[in-house]
């Protein structure tokens, strides 16, 4: 399937939009990039504060190996080339939440250089409309501490615990060409993040935060200048800002102005982009080596142990849940997703396959139709998330056994599910409490039947005459009359033998 173009259409013609992703992503580690304060999110304002942070006089930066290890990683994962011998730099400029009066970063060797990913475009057919973004660089940074204007209207608190908290600056190529292209590698970066564990991906608390690069150009022209608008922090405001400064870019040039070079800020209550300040280039900044830093050199262990570590990452574990599982793309696709929903399917799978004494593949389907299905939908309703799921995998796959031995029928389930998510109880304990199990006992269905029938009897005659739809009708009342426990292939076979 081709999906076609994302164009814009201005009043002298169609113009292509051109995105390029700058992520800055917040490692997982428990102390910062150069000193052992802790990272840990919401604590006191300038509680995790070390003197290195607080860039007391003399106070040395030492590097962290956890931070260096988890972007290593994340570099692995992205199929990225690993910079065996990299290096800081100090980014020199002012600001109240950078006490140093420069941010350690890598400019001139990046830890990580060019990978890429892979994103889908169509989530019907995860595998029919595909397309690679390119990585640029992954480097490792300090972010800065946080400023508050809002307490007081005369002051402003500067907080920093944040301050030297390590970051991966992901950089990606400007191999995007639409809203939704940039939407789908946002998404497809942060399932890999936490696929590997290297970032939350949490954008609501800034663990994640896009600065977005846009252009616009006649298809098939040379790049046009692009804007940056800073520290996006959610995939639909991503989105947003394309579509918003794209459209701007195409007036303005239609208009007879010219795209001038800047930064610019998102502001998602009036969904538009605003000028900040002119675009520095990297010689404003003044960057030089770090001088109270050595290279840092990684031996070839150490980057095998980071490989060693990865677990199977979305798309192996996309290709697998298709192939040896036997599910369709599609929901194959929405199972590894998000690694939270991978690992509950496992586990579910993994129970059913044991209480049901099958095969994993012989259970797949039943397992992921029900956990899309029933699970998804009622944690909609609940407005949950599988975190903190009402019931376990294993109290699942017990209901998911009642049903294939033929204790109670689909729809009972159906049932029993409700009463487990209101009571927490076992799903065998429900049906056993509330006698649902499902009966075979042709004496009682005969009886069902036979009432069902004689109360129908004009449909009985149409029947006879013809109309053999109707079996399905009186399948239901029998079901009905029977509180839904009847083995639905036994009322089957008593009507067909009664109705002759
Ligand atoms: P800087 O370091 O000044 O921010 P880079 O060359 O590193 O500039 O590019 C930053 C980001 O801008 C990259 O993600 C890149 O893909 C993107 N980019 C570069 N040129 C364009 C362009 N013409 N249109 C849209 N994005 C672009
Ligand atoms: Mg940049």
């Amino acid at each position: 399937m081709t999906i076609s173009p994302y164009r814009i259409r201005g009043e002298t013609g169609e113009w292509e939009v051109v995105v390029g992703l700058e992520v800055h992503a917040q490692v997982v580690s428990r102390s910062k990039l150069f000193s052992g304060a802790a990272t840990t999110f919401g604590a006191e304002p300038n509680a995790q504060v070390s003197l290195v942070d607080a860039a007391m006089p003399g106070m040395l930066p030492v590097p962290n190996r956890e931070c260096i290890r988890q972007a290593v990683r994340t570099g692995l994962a992205l199929d990225a080339q690993i910079n065996k011998w990299s290096r800081f730099d100090r980014k020199n400029y002012f600001y109240a939440d950078l006490p140093q009066g420069y941010q350690i970063s890598q400019l001139y060797h990046p830890l990580v250089g060019e990978g890429t990913i892979e994103i889908s475009l169509d989530d019907k057919d995860p595998e029919g409309s595909t397309k690679t973004v390119g990585i640029e660089r992954i480097h490792v940074e300090q972010d800065a501490g946080k400023l508050m204007h809002d307490q007081h209207p005369t002051m402003s608190y500067v907080d920093l615990n944040r301050s030297g908290v390590a970051l991966m600056e992901i950089v990606s190529r400007p191999d995007m060409r639409s809203p939704a292209e940039a939407g789908a590698y946002l998404r497809k970066l942060r399932a890999i993040l936490r696929y590997v564990g290297s970032c939350d991906g949490n954008m609501e608390e800034g663990s994640m935060r896009a600065d977005v690069n846009v252009s616009v150009r006649r298809p098939g022209e040379p790049f046009g200048t692009r804007t940056e608008t800073k520290n996006v922090n959610s995939v639909r405001f991503v989105m947003a800002v394309v579509e918003q400064e794209a459209r701007r870019q195409v007036d303005l040039i239609e208009d007879g102005g010219r795209v001038v070079q800047e930064t610019r800020l998102y502001d998602p209550d009036r969904n538009e982009t605003r000028s900040m300040r002119s675009k520095e280039d990297a010689h404003d900044y003044r960057y030089f080596p770090d001088p109270d830093l050595l290279p840092l050199e990684l031996d070839d262990a150490f980057v095998a142990n980071c490989r060693a570590s990865l677990p199977e990452l979305p798309d192996a574990k996309r290709h697998r849940y298709e192939t040896t599982l036997g599910l369709t793309p599609y929901l194959a696709g929405v199972l590894t997703a998000e690694v939270e929903t991978a690992r509950w399917f496992e586990a579910l799978l993994a129970a059913t396959a044991v209480k049901q004494g099958k095969d994993q593949a012989a259970v797949a389907r039943q397992t992921a139709n029900w956990l899309t299905g029933e699970l998804f939908g009622a944690l909609n309703r609940l407005g949950r998330n599988l975190e903190d799921a009402p019931v376990s995998p294993e109290q699942s796959a017990e209901l998911l056994a009642l049903v294939a031995d033929g204790t109670i029928s689909g729809s009972i389930a159906k049932q029993v599910f409700e009463k487990m998510l209101e009571s927490g109880d076992a799903a065998g304990a429900i049906v056993e409490r509330e006698g649902l199990r499902q009966t075979s006992d042709a004496g009682a269905i005969d009886a069902a039947v036979a009432k069902v029938l004689a109360d129908n009897a004009d449909k009985v005659v149409q029947y006879k005459a013809g109309k053999e739809a109707l079996f399905g009708f009186f399948v239901g009342q029998t079901m009905k009359a029977m509180q839904g426990k009847a083995n639905p292939q036994v009322v089957n076979e008593a009507l067909r033998k009664t109705l002759g």
